[in-house]
């Protein structure tokens, strides 16, 4: 475990305390195979001055919904030591009165709700706690000798306490085991199946008796496995494999309750891990620590040949597990699984937002790691399912899952949008993202053109349908399916009269204006039919409804794809999909638009710019923002018994009224 600890960057908190603690957590957090998705916490004990201007003894611990990658000052929530030092005393305390209590003390009351180890980071005496769940340490712990091979890797530097649910029960289980303890004589706690602490009254000190402990783990796990103990298998991403995962999608999204996201990784490890002899096994097994389970469930399911099919196998086991262990006040959560492996092939997740499958997806790939290692070690045990019920279905964990449950409007839903880098395209793809939508953003210029989990980037040339196909099997890959094709990709070509029109400039323009559309949206139509309220909106012109002289090549192109839209809309209609059409007129902030071609523009007609970009009825300018807006409402459920409609997007046209 590398130790990232700068001193050059150190030297900038001049002794603020705070400032360190944030800094070191930072460094904590930088390391996922240190502390995944709010995994993990960090503390510090300082003072701080009360109304009356006494110093008072405050513990700043890492606050609930923050991560330690990210965490800043504000995330820390002040309480009251000495007031978790006497609840640490108390006899019982239920999780409902401890979070309660918690709050009480805090000293500020805007501050986040302290994290549920509170009381617990309170009772260890020194100033800088540390926290993680690291990979290393968990593996070796979830092996039949875990405990045994700790003890003896860490000899008497490290106290080793057995498994307890985290919050209340667990400081006092610590309080109560360090009592007879001289403090001074340990470098850590191991808490087997869940994670390790160190502490310092220097931040840098627990900072590196954290990297020294996890160190010595991994280099245990490396002396007793071989660079074979990970297996690895290449495996291709086909269209049908494809199909069969905007299928799975579809049938997931019966158990979810909404659209959803999936994914197929076929990384080399994952497809290694799905191509074991006994991976249906260890996909059951359960995961790296407890708390993952409010992510990925207690365990995954086995997909086969027919991975759609096979989701009723993980249900009725997932209804077994909750009637084993559910008591009076539990209620089931849904029944989709959060990850499977699909045998031979890869690990599929699924989630209902690209934040959350992004998190499966990384807790997963921590995790077959892991279980292979174990294996290694005499084989891979996690807790038993009782303990996993335990966590999955904890209120406190559940607590931290109720904000997701107001969905954004496209929330779970992928959005294909071509020609998605500038203008028009570019606009569409932030109005869905701001609305929980999944892009596959599909250019030829560019590959990175936004920086979001959300928008999967992509080169393509659409005229090219080889590029097409491959650019949806990555996008569906991704994403598992698409709901929605923004079909936009277009040029204007140079303005010629008839007489004058090259065969060339013709040519380009049916083939981007028009036949690229045509094979965008024949390559789509396979997913659209697995979607989720499907829709396709192509996004056409004024030039339609109201040709102009000189623009034969661009309006004949969009007036045949205009009647592309109208028989798609015919055709597609049987199987729910919608077809709509836009025609956007005089959308100016846009890349073909300098501001040279548009105050040339505007001379030709003897208008200033502002009189030239409004010139319509209303005589208002029309954005690239307004046509997104309008996309939207297509693409979104409010207009879901319209098809094969046309919508001006003009501020008003006489030609076109
Ligand atoms: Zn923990």
């Amino acid at each position: 475990m590398k130790n990232r600890w700068d001193p050059d960057t150190f030297c900038d908190f001049k002794n603020n305390q705070l400032a360190i603690r944030v800094y070191t957590s930072n460094l904590l957090g930088a390391e996922q195979d240190l502390v995944l998705h709010g995994g993990g916490n960090t503390s510090f004990k300082g003072t701080q001055k009360n109304i009356f201007g006494e110093d008072e003894p405050v513990l700043y611990v890492k606050g609930s919904g923050w991560d330690l990658s990210t965490i800043e000052k504000r995330g820390f929530s002040p309480t009251r030591l000495e007031y978790l030092l006497r609840l640490a005393k108390m006899g019982s305390l239920s999780d409902t009165e401890m979070m309660t209590q918690l709050r009480i003390a805090l000293l500020d009351p805007r501050a986040p709700t302290p994290s549920i180890e509170a009381i617990l980071h309170a009772v260890i005496p020194y100033q800088f706690v540390d926290h993680s769940h690291a990979d290393a340490v968990v593996t070796i712990s979830n092996t039949p000798n875990g405990d045994k091979h700790l003890r003896q890797i860490y000899g008497e530097d490290v106290l080793i306490l057995p498994y307890i649910m985290p919050g209340f029960i667990l400081a006092k289980q610590v309080a109560e085991a360090t009592s007879r303890v001289d403090w001074s004589t340990i470098k850590g706690i191991v808490l087997l199946h869940h994670g390790i602490f160190t502490f310092a009254d220097s931040a840098k000190v627990s900072y590196e008796k954290m990297i020294e402990l996890v160190t010595i783990a991994e280099k245990f796990l490396e002396k007793n496995t071989t660079s074979d103990t990970i297996a690895k298998l290449a495996s291709e991403i086909t269209e049908k494999k494809c199909l069969q995962m905007a299928k799975l999608r579809k049938a997931a999204g019966g158990l979810f309750g909404g659209p959803l996201l999936a994914r197929l990784d076929n990384s080399l490890e994952s497809a290694g891990f799905s191509n074991l002899d006994n991976a249906t096994d260890l996909v059951g097994r359960g995961p790296l620590t407890p708390d993952h389970t409010i992510h990925t469930k207690a365990f995954g399911a086995i997909f086969d040949q027919n991975p759609a099919d096979d989701l009723d196998n993980f249900t009725e086991a997932y209804q077994e597990y909750f009637q084993n262990y559910a008591q009076d006040e539990h209620h089931i959560l849904d029944c989709m699984p959060r990850y499977g492996v699909w045998l031979n092939k890869g690990m599929v997740y699924l989630s209902g937002n690209v934040r959350t499958l992004n998190i499966v997806e990384n807790i997963t790939q921590h995790t077959i790691k892991a279980i292979q290692l174990g294996e290694a070690l005499g084989g891979w045990e996690a807790l038993p399912r009782n303990d996993l019920f335990e966590i999955e279905y904890w209120e406190l964990e559940q607590a931290k899952l109720k904000s997701d449950k107001d969905r954004a409007s496209f929330e779970g839903k992928v959005v294909l949008v071509t020609g998605a880098s500038s203008g028009i395209g570019a606009a569409c793809v932030n109005e869905l993202v701001e609305n929980g939508a999944a892009v596959i953003a599909i250019d030829f210029q560019n590959e990175e053109n936004f920086e979001s989990s959300s928008i999967l980037n992509l080169r393509c040339d659409v005229t090219d349908s080889k590029q097409v196909a491959d650019a949806l099997l990555l996008g569906v890959k991704h994403f598992g399916g698409i709901d929605i094709l923004i079909s936009n990709a277009g040029n204007f070509p140079p303005s010629q009269n008839l007489e004058l029109l090259t065969d060339e400039n013709w040519d380009k323009s049916i083939e981007l204006n028009l036949s690229s559309h045509m094979r965008v949206l024949r390559a789509c139509v396979p997913y659209l039919r697995e979607g989720f309220d499907p829709s396709v909106v192509i996004i056409a012109s004024k030039n339609v409804p109201a040709p102009g002289p000189g623009a034969a090549a661009y309006s004949s192109a969009k007036a045949g794809l205009t009647q592309l839209a109208r028989i798609a809309a015919l055709e597609l209609g049987k199987d729910g999909i919608r077809v709509n059409v836009l025609h956007p007129n005089a959308v100016y902030d846009t890349a073909m638009w300098t501001k040279k071609l548009l105050s040339t523009r505007a001379a030709s007609y003897g208008l200033s710019i502002e009189d030239y970009k409004t010139a319509n009825l209303l005589k208002r300018e029309v954005t690239s923002k307004d046509v997104a807006r309008a996309v939207s409402l297509f693409a979104g459920t409010d207009l879901a018994k319209t098809t094969g409609s046309q919508l001006p997007i003009d501020a008003g046209n006489d030609r076109v009224i």
